[in-house]
This record gives structure tokens, C-alpha cells and sequence, in this order.
């Protein structure tokens, strides 16, 4: 059988290993369309944990959902300057609709500012409309043309909040808010540690008066954009005329944010924290928790350990039909399979406890179990099952976190390097480099033609070094800021 050949390992080549991860523990697929993917059922239902959590935490912060267009008129992306310059170049556009040419073409939204905020000019008329807190979630199309699954793919599925607000820093302090709901969710729900900080100008959204970004490292010591958050000051409120009344009877333009996060996340999730087995998904968003594997010989103990098998499944929870406090466990009764084979199939699915039982377990009343993280192994008693798994899966959650903290930290360079020291690293095995940055957009530029890496964010202040740096990484001038440099995805 082809499935049963070893996965590339991560250290021969990052990137086909990434691929095989994502086609064999069946996340996705390529589609008869170039550059688009198929979510298969098995990234389907992280996806949708994922969203479960976002949006629980979207409302907490007094967000609604709504769902807007797919089509957007084309002359709508043009009424703000840096906006259609940054996402012209990747749109599809519409031509032709019933046979019929159409007067104006209409563009896949790659983005929705422009169609929203021309609704939100609609709805708002003075300052008790305001704030007005909307999420949506929806697919986007972009035209990329160098595309990876779940990366970087020509339409992906993603959530877009966008507000209004009477001010600047009410604004500010919506933008801010979501980043930290964003590197909360990243953090606690899929162990993926990330740096905060605000994109440099070259970097930020179009059309956004400034960006920030949660940065998460992947094993490649490569960073991953995982989440952005936006705070675009005035520039749509005057493109689309959004004005209201302030409580002076004055009229203002609003100030919006938009902030978004996206499949790319399960990508992140892979990279983060898989290994040379394939995937280990953190248990909040893995649609599996616990897979119980039944061992047996003969038929007398192969009735009796399924009959048992069962009702462990029963006890801990339904796979089909869970309740919100039952554990998600399937029970992988295959008579066609070996057990060792299960356990192959298990580990590349990446299901964060596996559970043996075999007729020599039923005796002395125990079940083993394996920990996808580290692959430990402990015998547990059956009349405690439920809580010992239970305490296993919030460990193996917080040691995943822990786990990838670490390894962040120790591919991290915080010391004074050289230019030539940092070329060279990232010609090699890459990191994040703390370094001082003038500010001046060419050194920004020199260094990302000269080695690829790019100022991911001029890191938040928890983030920063303790000892601030002096000069600038590139041209050795004096450094006005500190910023995080990588490569990136
Ligand atoms: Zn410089």
C-alpha cells in the first residue's frame, strides 16, 4: 500500500513534508482548479472548532454576525487609492452574467471594506449608531499565482470583522482588542505561541492606517502570518461617504477597523507542531480526542473486548452525537486492520490520545494511554478513566504550547548580530532576529531583496529585548525601533 510508505522527514525537506502531512492525514486535496483546495472532512472539523471558538469569542466582545455579497462592483474598489493598488493586481473579475456582457464588471470580493462600508453609510446616521461591531464569514478569492494548501491558495475560507466609531482612539482600541482576542484563541486553542507588534508601512494593509499582526514560528524557523487587525483611520469612511452626527450636531466621517483570520491557521497548526509521524492537533480543536484502538487474537476475546471497547466509548462520550461536555472519542472497531496500522494512521491524523485495550487490560481492569505528543504511555484504571483522560488532554494541551514556546525561543536571536552574520542565517537554518531598525524603508527594502526576510512586526512591548538595540541591522545607523526579522510564509 502507497499510504504505508514514511513520510518525508521534516529535516530532508520542510516543505514536501508539509504536502504529505496535509494529503494524507486527508486535511485537504487539490481541486481540478489550479491554485484552489479542497477541505476534506478531516480539516473541515478543525476548522470548525476553530470557528466555534473565534466566534464565541467575537460575540463576548459585542460583535454580530452578518454576510454580505460575493460580487462586488468593480468601480467600488477604486474609491480608495492605496486600496485597489495593493488588491487589483490579484482580483477576479466578472465580465459576463445569463450571456450577456455585464456594463460593469463585477470583482470576487478579495476583501469586503469597500462593499461593507458602503452598506455601513446606509445604516449609520449619528453617533448612537455607533460603535457598529460586525463579523463575517465568508470565502475570498485572490489570484495568486504561487500557491501551497491552506497557505496561500486562490479562494480560502476566513472570518472579517469590520467596525465603525466615532473616534480615532475608540478605534485604536477596537484594533488592539481583537489582536488579543486573536493571539488568545492562537495561544490557548492552538498552542501556537505568537509575537505581536505593528507592521511597518511597507507591510501594512492598503488602505489601513496601521497594522498589527500576530506572528506565530514555524519548525522551518520561518514566520507565519497568522491573524491581522487593522485600524483604517478614515480613508473608506470617506471613500463611501460614512458620516453620522456627532452629539454637537457636527457631521464626522467614522473610523473603522477590520481585522481577519483564516484557514491559513490549520496550515500553522501543521508546521507548528507536527512530526516525522505527520500531525498532532492540539485536543480544543481536534475533532478527535481520544481514538480507542481494541486489541484481540481469537473471536471469544475479540466479542469481549469490543463489547467492553464500547462501552468506554459510551461512557466518555459520542462521537456522532456529543453532548457539549462529553469527550470527542471514536472507537476504531475495523476488523480489516491490524492494530499497528491503526495506530500508523492514527498518529498522521494527529488525534491527541490513543487509547489500547486489549483482553490482558480487561483483566486487570485497565486501559493504556498514549500521548500523541510525546508518544508516553500510561496504564490507567477503567473506574477512573474519564477523569484521567480528561486531566491528560488539558496536559498534553499545555505542553504543546510549552513545547513550541521553547523551540521559539531557542531559534530566536536576541545578541547583537552583524549584517553579515544575519545573512548568513538566514541562508541557513533561519530565525527571529531581534535587531535595531532607522526606520528608513530602503534598509527595509535592501534586506529583503539581499536575503528575504522582512520586518514581520516591530514587536509589542512584552516582546521586546531587555536591552534595546543600539543601531540598525542594515545600515548600522542609529535604531529608532526595535524589529522582529524573519522569513516568512
Ligand atoms: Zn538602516
Amino acid at each position: 500500500m502507497a499510504d504505508e510508505k514514511k513520510l518525508t522527514s521534516r529535516a530532508e525537506d520542510f516543505s514536501a513534508w508539509y504536502n504529505e502531512v496535509v494529503l494524507r492525514a486527508e486535511l485537504a486535496d487539490y481541486s481540478p482548479v489550479r491554485g484552489c483546495m479542497v477541505i476534506r472532512p478531516e480539516g473541515y472539523g478543525i476548522w470548525e472548532r476553530m470557528q466555534r471558538a473565534l466566534d464565541d469569542a467575537f460575540k463576548a466582545t459585542g460583535h454580530r454576525n452578518a454576510y454580505f455579497p460575493l460580487l462586488i462592483p468593480e468601480s467600488f474598489l477604486h474609491k480608495e487609492a492605496q486600496h485597489v493598488e495593493g488588491f487589483a493586481p490579484e482580483t477576479a473579475v466578472v465580465t459576463h452574467g445569463g450571456g450577456k456582457k455585464l456594463d460593469e464588471p463585477l470583482v470576487i470580493r478579495p476583501t469586503s471594506e469597500t462593499i461593507i462600508y458602503a452598506m455601513f453609510a446606509k445604516w449609520v446616521q449619528s453617533y448612537r449608531d455607533l460603535p457598529l461591531l460586525i463579523n463575517q464569514w465568508a470565502n475570498v478569492v485572490r489570484w495568486e499565482m504561487r500557491t501551497r494548501l491552506f497557505l496561500r491558495t486562490l479562494e480560502f475560507l476566513w472570518q472579517e470583522g469590520h467596525t465603525a466609531h466615532a473616534t480615532h482612539d475608540e478605534a485604536e482600541a477596537e484594533t488592539r482588542r481583537m489582536l488579543g482576542v486573536y493571539r488568545d484563541f492562537m495561544e490557548e486553542w492552538a498552542a501556537m505561541p505568537v509575537v505581536t507588534g505593528q507592521k511597518t508601512e511597507s507591510e501594512k494593509f492598503a488602505g489601513a492606517l496601521r497594522t498589527y499582526a500576530c506572528e506565530g514560528m514555524m519548525q522551518d524557523n520561518k514566520a507565519l502570518q497568522a491573524g491581522t487587525s487593522h485600524n483604517l483611520g478614515q480613508n473608506f469612511a470617506k471613500a463611501f461617504d460614512l458620516t453620522f452626527q456627532t452629539e454637537n450636531g457636527e457631521t464626522a466621517f467614522a473610523w473603522n477597523t477590520s481585522w481577519g483570520v483564516s484557514t491559513r491557521l490549520i496550515g500553522g497548526l501543521v508546521m507548528t507542531h507536527g512530526d516525522d509521524k505527520g500531525l498532532k492537533v492540539p485536543p480544543l480543536l481536534a475533532p478527535t480526542e481520544v481514538v480507542i484502538v481494541p486489541i484481540w487474537r481469537t473471536d471469544a476475546d475479540k466479542a469481549r473486548v469490543l463489547e467492553a471497547a464500547d462501552r468506554i466509548r459510551r461512557s466518555l462520550g459520542d462521537w456522532e452525537r456529543r453532548e457539549p461536555n462529553q469527550l470527542r472519542v471514536h472507537l476504531d472497531a475495523r476488523d480489516s486492520m491490524k492494530p499497528g496500522a491503526k495506530y500508523y494512521e492514527w498518529e498522521l491524523r494527529g488525534v491527541p490520545v490513543r487509547m489500547e485495550i486489549g483482553p490482558r487490560d480487561l483483566d486487570q481492569n485497565q486501559a493504556v494511554l498514549v500521548r500523541r505528543d510525546t508518544g508516553a504511555k500510561t496504564p490507567v484504571s477503567l473506574d477512573t478513566l474519564g477523569e484521567d483522560v480528561e486531566q491528560l488532554l488539558e496536559r498534553i494541551q499545555d505542553a504543546m504550547l510549552e513545547t513550541a514556546r521553547e523551540r521559539r525561543e531557542q531559534n530566536s536571536v536576541r545578541h547583537r548580530i552583524s549584517y553579515a552574520e544575519f545573512r548568513e542565517l538566514m541562508d541557513g537554518q533561519g530565525a527571529f532576529v531581534y535587531a535595531g531598525w532607522c526606520g528608513d524603508a530602503a534598509c527595509e527594502a535592501q534586506v529583503k531583496e539581499e536575503t528575504k526576510a522582512t520586518i514581520r512586526v516591530l514587536p509589542d512591548e512584552e516582546f521586546q529585548s531587555a536591552e534595546a538595540p543600539t543601531t540598525c541591522l542594515c545600515c548600522g545607523e542609529a535604531a529608532k525601533v526595535e524589529a522582529l526579522w524573519a522569513k516568512a510564509y
